[in-house]
């Protein structure tokens, strides 16, 4: 029995963020095209070494300039009509011009969007498709990338491509509508045409990325898949074996279909999904290579490797071929623990970023070849005393939940009563204008937070700038005349490690980084421990802001599963637990800003829809639990202090009474780019409580007119009541800059202020 291991991907942002470095530099002018594609000759000249020091088969192709799906759409030849119409030549340029967009001819070309890869917080670039369109094989990055790894003299090399039915999927329609299912038959000869190229190097494994077979797919997608598999399979027989892999959930409900492609071997994700091994091993084929994904792609922790080394074991008994994994891609780990220098050794010795997991699966191979546990139950000798030492906190915070649940659902009086009180408690005008929370970081701001983390400045000066800062935020929102002030965020890098950093039970990294797109990386906390606060975390700083006016200030805080969405969480204790924990500490909080008289208060819940489970048919559950975490957050909280929330996204159609059940006061969504739709749904669902409507698009340099806003407002105010109606940029400002913010906000306020006025006659 033969055992091999791999992986299906590593992070290409680089050990030390170099790939984010030198595109920004490159994009600011200050290197040459050279100096940026040596950097990634680096990247990826390291990650092969990487994978070649512990793994059987090395991926290749996984690397993306931006991004992954962006580099399928440049190597199909699918370039965005208005990108195809400026230049017939497709080169990097291209790729950052469709995800950056660009000016032509003093004309402002759109970027495509970009959305969330599955229920991650990694973005893609989306696709567009139209009827009419051709495809050709223009971006040859992939052959170029597998040449550099055969000239850098290694072997068995796995090509890795994004399969054609989960590039159509993830892809948009632009204009007419029509079915994209229809263009598979014109992507499939380019990929034809791709696989030939690949096999024509004596490569004998490629790896197909299909993760839409863990969704419930529509039935005649799932009958594409046979059809296209067949016909792949047909025109290369043996000469090419494709092991096709899936990720983030399971697949047995589709296993069926799954199990008469004609394919090589499959990959499945044993950590995500509810596949039971045996029943799956039993039914799929015997002679293809089953490639079991059981090291963590999306978290930290060291592997249960002895534990899986058991389930294993089964396995093998009965299959020539075994291969072992990580369960996606390690795109969404962090690099090397070896650089975390400020950790104690009890807590590394618990972490596995990517490249110990590379190591895990050498020791989990051995450990199968030659039936020796050792050097396994060494690898997690800590793992299970940690474990074990938590459980008596664990039944201390169940105890206090179940108490405070019963209070939930009782605790606050209707919206309809509570909201007269706080209309007479705040004194609202027509149309409110506020802000979403953050203002520019400017270079100054982000001097402050880290020379004090380096231990430059200590804590007094700190505060001093950081409430100097506020001050000058304040003040400019008063000249602005805004209605709800902000204190702005100086003093948070990110909506979530700020939490983590000034809560107990969270462990930040120095350099637990994950590309979040293109060349944004995040670097999400670590929850470690049950989650609880020594003192107020926020008050301090809103209450200073609330101090310098006579405006109200609206208090900011992050939602519970955002936190958690955007943090690695333990994996022996469950979510729900988990996001309880951190519901009551935003609970204690709310309840301390309504003790220092803050009158506003804002959870955002940014995370909320990307949490949603790949399977429709879990969604309920989820969307409970999400609920659930939210209203525990503001179950004590007074009826006349107003709650708000926040979500920077549009899709609500399908969510949307669970949008209602959060019974937030006023909800603030993005609507500058889709507007019209989503104004509708909420007409059409009577959509009872405050709607701040994001008229001002964050996302772009541009400055929305007047014109713009007040026309926009007044179409809004012909479907929803005017008196539910706020006004408010998209999102938070932290990306923009001072002058963009300023000139719309402007514009914001003046904007409302004429259709105040009119109505007034
Ligand atoms: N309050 C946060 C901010 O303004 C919200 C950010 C978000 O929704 N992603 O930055
Ligand atoms: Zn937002």
């Amino acid at each position: 029995m033969n055992v091999l291991s791999h992986i299906l991907g590593f992070p290409r942002i680089g050990k030390n963020r170099e790939l984010k470095k030198s595109l920004e530099k490159y994009w600011n002018n200050k290197i040459s095209k050279t100096e940026l594609l040596n950097t990634g000759f680096n990247i990826r000249k390291f990650n092969f070494k990487q994978q070649k020091n512990n793994l059987d088969l090395l991926s290749v192709g996984d690397f993306a300039w931006y991004d992954h799906v962006l580099n399928t759409s440049l190597m199909l030849g699918n370039i965005p009509l208005r990108y195809s119409k400026i230049s017939n030549l497709i080169d990097i340029n291209t790729m950052f011009n469709i995800s950056r967009g660009t000016i032509h001819e003093n004309k402002k070309i759109y970027p495509s969007d970009m959305t969330k890869w599955f229920n991650t917080n990694y973005h893609y670039i989306v696709p567009e498709f139209y009827s009419n369109q051709s495809f050709n094989f223009s971006w040859k990055e992939l052959l170029e990338e597998i040449d550099e790894a055969i000239r850098l003299g290694y072997k068995n090399l796995k090509p890795i491509i994004l399969g054609p039915l989960t590039y159509l999927w993830l892809g948009k329609i632009i204009g007419k509508k029509f079915d994209r299912l229809m263009l598979i038959k014109k992507i499939l000869p380019i990929y034809i045409e791709i696989l030939t190229e690949i096999s024509n190097r004596k490569i004998s494994w490629i790896q197909i990325d299909e993760p839409i077979l863990s969704l419930e797919l529509p039935n005649n997608w799932l009958y594409e898949f046979r059809n296209t598999y067949k016909i792949l399979n047909n025109h290369f027989k043996k000469n090419i074996n494709i092991l096709l892999t899936t990720y983030f959930g399971g697949i047995s409900h589709n296993i069926e279909l799954i199990k008469l492609l004609p394919i090589s071997g499959i990959h499945l994700d044993f950590i995500h999904g509810n596949d039971n091994i045996s029943f799956i091993n039993d039914i799929l084929p015997k002679e293809w290579i089953l490639s079991c994904g059981i090291i963590n792609g999306r978290n930290i922790w060291k592997t249960n490797l002895k534990l899986w080394y058991e389930k294993l074991l089964k396995i093998k008994k009965n299959r020539e071929n075994l291969w072992i994994s990580t369960s996606c891609s390690l795109l969404h780990s962090p690099i090397d623990l070896n650089t975390e220098n400020n950790l104690p050794k009890r807590v590394k010795e618990l972490f596995s970023f990517a490249i110990q997991k590379c190591y895990e699966l050498l020791l989990l191979k051995e450990a199968l070849q030659y039936n020796d546990l050792n050097k396994l139950i060494k690898w997690n000798r800590y793992t299970q005393n940690f474990s074990q030492n938590t459980k008596n906190n664990q039944i201390f915070q169940k105890k206090i939940v179940i108490n405070d649940e019963k209070k939930i659902n009782s605790n606050r009086i209707s919206y309809t009563i509570r909201s007269v009180l706080q209309k007479q408690k705040l004194k609202l005008p027509l149309f409110p204008i506020t802000t979403i929370g953050s203002f520019p970081q400017t270079k100054d701001i982000r001097k402050i937070r880290s020379n004090y983390k380096l231990g430059l400045i200590d804590y007094s000066s700190y505060e001093k700038n950081i409430k100097k800062h506020i001050k000058d935020i304040v003040n400019i929102q008063e000249k602005l005349d805004l209605d709800i002030l902000v204190h702005g965020e100086p003093e948070r890098n990110d909506m979530v490690e700020y939490f983590g950093e000034n809560l107990n039970g969270f462990i930040i990294t120095e350099n637990g980084w994950v590309q979040s797109y293109g060349s944004r990386c995040v670097k999400p906390p670590i929850i470690f421990s049950d989650i609880n606060r020594n003192k107020p975390i926020t008050v301090k700083w809103i209450k200073y802001a609330q101090s310098l006016t006579t405006k109200i200030v609206k208090g900011m805080l992050t939602g519970p599963m955002t936190i958690f969405l955007w943090s690695f969480p333990r994996e022996d204790i469950t979510p729900i637990e988990i996001t309880k924990q951190i519901s009551l500490v935003l609970k204690e909080e709310i309840l301390d800003l309504e003790k220092a008289n803050i009158k506003i208060i804002q959870i955002d819940e940014p995370a909320l829809r990307e949490g949603l489970p790949l399977k429709k048919s879990e969604w309920k559950k989820y969307l409970q639990w999400a609920v659930t975490s939210f209203k525990l957050v503001t179950s004590n909280v007074q009826d006349t202090t107003q709650i708000h929330t926040h979500m920077c996204y549009s899709e609500f159609k399908d969510i949307i009474n669970d949008i209602i059940a959060l019974d937030a006061d006023v909800i603030s969504i993005e609507t500058s780019r889709s507007s019209m739709d989503l104004i509708k749904l909420f007409k059409y669902v009577n959509y009872p409580n405050g709607i701040g409507l994001g008229v001002y698009d964050i996302h772009s340099p541009n400055i929305p007119s007047i014109k713009l806003i007040k026309n926009f407002l007044k179409q809004a105010s012909q479907n929803i009541p005017m008196k539910n109606i706020w006004v408010n940029p998209d999102c938070g400002l932290k990306t923009r800059n001072w002058e963009e913010t300023v000139k719309s906000l402007y514009n914001m306020v003046y904007a409302t202020k004429i259709l105040r006025n009119e109505l007034k006659d």
